[in-house]
């Protein structure tokens, strides 16, 4: 099975952080040509949503819902949850789950943090989510990335995590071995990296694949190198001039041909959403990981 996600949070992070209103109309036009070759080809697809936004661009949670996609909660402000105490998490995901839920008038069952910020550092979060009656978390990234990832968890496939007596739904990001070395290679900058023939590929002989994208990630920007305030304020790290013109280059690589290439990948597999995909699994028959 071959699943088809977007994270939303660019029309929130761009009034917070830069502000640049004109930008939204261009998010919206991006997201409706998504939505419109998701209906051409019949897919349904699952967009993990910032909970802000819910309030603030109630208008585009409810587009995506009124085309059948499924709404998940993408935490409430895009602060990676290993940089919150597990107080603040647990603040942070009632707001969202209630704003988004709010919004669209139903329940919320399917998370994934930013950044894909759940690791050996913050397990706990898995309580929290299902606390908030969250039953599906797609926030897994089973290798090293920056930034974390939970190369320990070892299981690349559908599973059941099980924390601290609570258990929920695991869709992990897919990975493959590329020179050695444990990679994904179906989202964000891996996606951009990869041509889109191995890509396409990989997932044909793979009998699960997780897609992953952020409109931020497919359109070309040529804004420069965050000052270091604007690194430090966002990534909660110190911003050295190593570390923003790291993240400069690797933000911007392969942007120009992105969106392009993500709308043939739509055209050439079929996708399914983490609702759907729940519903097909034989969960009993699955993994239980322990972590
Ligand atoms: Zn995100």
């Amino acid at each position: 099975m071959n699943l088809l996600t977007f994270d939303i949070e660019e029309w929130f992070i761009e009034q917070r952080h830069n502000g640049r209103i004109e930008k939204y109309a261009e998010f919206d036009r991006y997201l409706d040509l998504i939505l419109n070759i998701l209906d051409e080809r019949q897919l349904k697809a699952t967009f993990f949503c910032v909970g802000e936004m819910g309030s603030l661009f109630p208008e585009v949670i409810r587009k995506i819902q009124k085309r059948d996609h499924e709404v998940g909660c993408h935490s409430n402000i895009h602060t990676w949850l290993n940089k919150m105490t597990e107080v603040e998490c647990r603040e942070d995901t009632h707001r969202a789950v209630d704003s988004l839920e709010q919004c669209i008038g139903e329940k919320v069952k399917s998370y994934r943090a930013p950044a894909f910020s759940i690791g050996e550092s913050n397990k706990w979060a898995f309580e929290i989510l299902a606390e908030n009656g969250i039953e599906r978390d797609a926030s897994i990234f089973p290798a090293a990335r920056d930034f974390g990832g939970f190369p320990r968890f070892g299981q690349k496939t559908p599973c059941i995590v099980e924390y601290n007596g609570v258990r929920l739904k695991e869709f992990p990001v897919c990975t493959t071995v590329v020179l050695g070395k444990d990679m994904a290679y179906s989202g964000g900058g891996y996606f951009r990296f990869f041509p889109l023939g191995f890509i396409q590929k990989e997932i044909k002989k793979s009998s699960y694949s997780m897609c992953y994208f952020h409109i931020g990630d497919l359109v070309q920007e040529s804004h420069g190198v965050m000052s270091k305030a604007a690194y430090e304020s966002y990534f909660k790290e110190p911003g050295t001039v190593k570390a923003r013109y790291v993240r400069y280059l690797k933000s911007n690589l392969g942007k120009k041909r992105a969106f392009p290439k993500m709308m043939k990948l739509i055209d050439s597999i079929d996708f399914i959403n983490v609702k759907q995909a729940d519903k097909v699994i034989d969960w009993d028959a699955t993994t239980v990981v322990k972590i």
